[in-house]
């Protein structure tokens, strides 16, 4: 067994890899706390990859006015958003030990290079499939789709809900336990979050569609792999071109890879405009990563904030 100074070290430098600063334990920083392990000096900051494939890096960001790193920042005021409640402020403040949700093992910055090979392999769109109308047909096709094994180990096909006419679509990466058990999307501990956030922006749940990368749950909630994503991505991508949102909300490292084809990590895809296919894209923290760590919360308000404008445009 590994050292477990050894596993943190391990830990804390995958994270500065992906690019986070920030650690939740007692307000450290990464740096702090490799320093506390006394594993020495911070080596100097490597550039931030380029993303790939059109998407900018995300401007560092200063730390918000008046509040030092792991406090709960200041709830940002409606006016800085029209139709923005101060709903925020109950989400920024929750603290994480409410939630009750079960810390997933960290993301290695490429996940397992699985939206890579998406993005590069062309994909098969089957005749079904190109064949549907509404996203109903769509909806009939992945109840019958047996492409990988996630359709007999999970409970229920979970193909997405809300408004067929949604300007809004939110994308997740995989039903979790609940969402399989009920096959609707994000209706466990980050479903409710997600509510939450959608109500800080004057959006309710039926106004919007919500859908994931992965229409069945993989099995104890591990990361989508390369073929998972492969094969089920066309679903997705059908029920995007049916719509045509005026935006697309991208939470989590998975959803928003896949739709950008890129393998820059969420924090350097969050924070700007990217645009599928014509249709603006905002990639933000997923719920369940701001659970696990209250510190994305500010940047993750912002993000959806931008979301909003974009949807309020003419
Ligand atoms: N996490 C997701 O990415 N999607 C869900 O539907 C639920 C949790």
């Amino acid at each position: 067994m590994t050292d477990p100074r050894e596993r943190l070290r391990q830990y804390l430098e995958q994270r500065r890899e992906m690019g986070e600063s920030e650690f939740v334990l007692d307000s450290l920083s990464v740096d702090e706390a490799l320093k506390v392990l006394a594993f020495g000096a911070t080596p100097p900051a490597a550039p931030p990859p380029s993303a790939a494939r059109g998407a900018s890096p995300a401007a560092p960001r200063p730390a918000p006015s008046g509040a030092a790193r792991g406090e709960v920042p200041e709830p940002p005021r409606a006016s800085r958003t029209e139709g923005v409640t101060e709903d925020w402020k109950s989400i920024v403040s929750a603290p994480d030990t409410e939630t009750g949700v079960k810390p997933k093992a960290p993301k290695s910055a490429k996940p397992d290079a699985a939206t890579t090979a998406a993005a590069d392999t062309p994909v098969a769109i089957p005749p079904e499939l190109a064949a549907a109308r509404t996203l109903d047909d769509v909806a009939k096709v992945i109840a019958g789709c047996k492409a990988c094994a996630l359709s007999s180990t999970a409970l229920n096909p979970v193909p997405g809900e809300g408004n067929p006419n949604a300007k809004f679509v939110v994308v997740g990466e995989a039903p979790g336990a609940t969402e399989d058990e009920l096959g609707r999307p994000f209706v466990g501990k980050s479903g409710d979050l997600l509510t939450k956030i959608l109500e800080a922006i004057n959006l309710k749940r039926e106004d919007v569609f919500i859908c994931n990368v992965l229409k069945h749950r993989p099995p104890g909630n591990r990361n989508p792999s390369a073929e998972e994503i492969r094969v089920c991505s066309p679903f997705l991508l059908r029920q995007l071109e049916l719509m045509q949102p005026k935006v697309i909300l991208a939470l989590g490292t998975f959803a928003a890879q896949t739709l950008l084809g890129s393998d820059s990590t969420i924090g350097q895809l969050r924070g700007i405009e990217h645009q599928y296919h014509g249709i603006p894209l905002i990639a933000t923290y997923h719920p369940a990563a701001l659970l696990r760590n209250p510190n994305w919360k500010r940047p993750a308000w912002e993000d959806v904030q931008l979301a909003r404008r974009i949807l309020d445009r003419p």
